[in-house]
């Protein structure tokens, strides 16, 4: 039951402490997100975090939640026609892995599908050169980490901050099962083998992820 665009290779990191890249509260230093924050919030708080920088932008926003097939994460609509959307938006919490031109061309398909001409994909790490190609080709604009922290640091400091306590207010870092929507828990591999995110709902629900050490390489 993992055919979504959240694959298990998608790996996420132990709790880490929040100062070590968002600034503490109370401190003079502007706070703000960095490419360590980020990395270790989970795909579906990143996702919170472009729909909170959508709406900064103006737009009225209706995200979808993740079916098996893991569609489109977003929808833009604007203020004056509520009832269309004017771009769809998807996201990839990817780390160490490039979105490739595959995904793009399956955000353009629902973009014809809906007969939406613009299109939005925001993600953790980079694309190829394929992706930037299509996309350019296709009326889709790409953010990668660099472009959404650009982005993110265009913003007041007001919308900044917002923005920050969207992406680390509780545990951020517990990863969200992408078939049910609930926090995964942390469960330890049978004979002493390794820990890893399993579903409550297990066993109707197989859904696992790979836990990350802090620091380590994965
Ligand atoms: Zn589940």
């Amino acid at each position: 039951m993992n055919a979504g665009g959240f694959s298990p290779t998608v790996k996420q990191c132990r709790a880490p402490a929040a100062s070590n890249f968002g600034g503490r509260r109370g401190n003079q230093q502007a706070r703000r997100l960095e490419h360590r924050g980020v990395d270790v919030i989970e795909w579906r708080r990143f996702e919170a975090v472009v729909e909170a920088l959508f709406q900064q932008a103006g737009f009225e926003t209706r995200s979808q939640s993740h079916g098996a097939d893991g569609g489109v994460d977003i929808w833009l609509h604007s203020k004056t026609v509520p009832d269309q959307a004017v771009s769809v938006v998807q996201c990839k919490h990817w780390q160490g892995k490039r979105v490739g031109v595959d995904k793009i061309r399956e955000l353009r398909g629902v973009m014809a599908a809906h007969g939406v001409k613009r299109g939005q994909f925001a993600t953790t790490s980079t694309f190829t050169p394929d992706a930037v190609a299509f996309a350019r080709e296709n009326g889709i604009n790409l953010l990668d980490v660099d472009g959404l922290l650009a982005l993110i640091a265009t913003r007041t400091a007001e919308q900044q901050q917002a923005l920050l306590d969207v992406a680390l207010e509780g545990d951020y870092w517990r990863p969200t099962c992408v078939n049910c929507g609930v926090k995964l828990v942390e469960r330890l591999a049978k004979g002493g083998g390794k820990r890893f995110w399993g579903c409550t709902g297990f066993p109707k629900c197989r859904t696992t992820m790979v836990v990350r050490a802090e620091g380590g390489s994965g």
